[in-house]
């Protein structure tokens, strides 16, 4: 049974990382993706992926490697590179427009 679930799991995280690759987090489902993808990266103990919170950017490589250069150059306007990077690397940088789906599957 609950190998069922990670299965299940497993399917919802792949189509989530389709969507986040095809879209980004620029609509809505993209970020519900973004999500998603970070709820049940969670759920199955994998390690995160390195994804950009503001626009779905997949990091490859060495962890963050380029986040600093890739945030200056696209997302400085919303919030600071020095102030932002905390926040990143924590896991708790929310998107400039909030979904209405971010307290998925956290438990108040
Ligand atoms: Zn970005």
């Amino acid at each position: 049974m609950i190998n069922e679930l990670k299965h299940e799991l497993e399917r919802i995280l792949s189509c989530a990382r389709k969507i986040l690759k095809s879209s980004g987090t620029a609509t809505e489902a993209g970020r519900a993706a973004l999500q998603i993808e970070r709820s049940a990266t969670k759920l199955l103990g994998r390690d995160a992926q390195c994804i950009c919170p503001e626009c779905g950017y997949r990091f490859r490589g060495n962890g963050w490697d380029g986040i600093d250069a890739h945030w200056r150059a696209k997302h400085e306007s919303v919030m600071t590179y020095s102030k932002a990077w905390p926040l990143i690397k924590a896991g708790v940088y929310r998107p400039s427009q909030r979904s209405p789906l971010d307290d998925l599957f956290t438990e108040e």
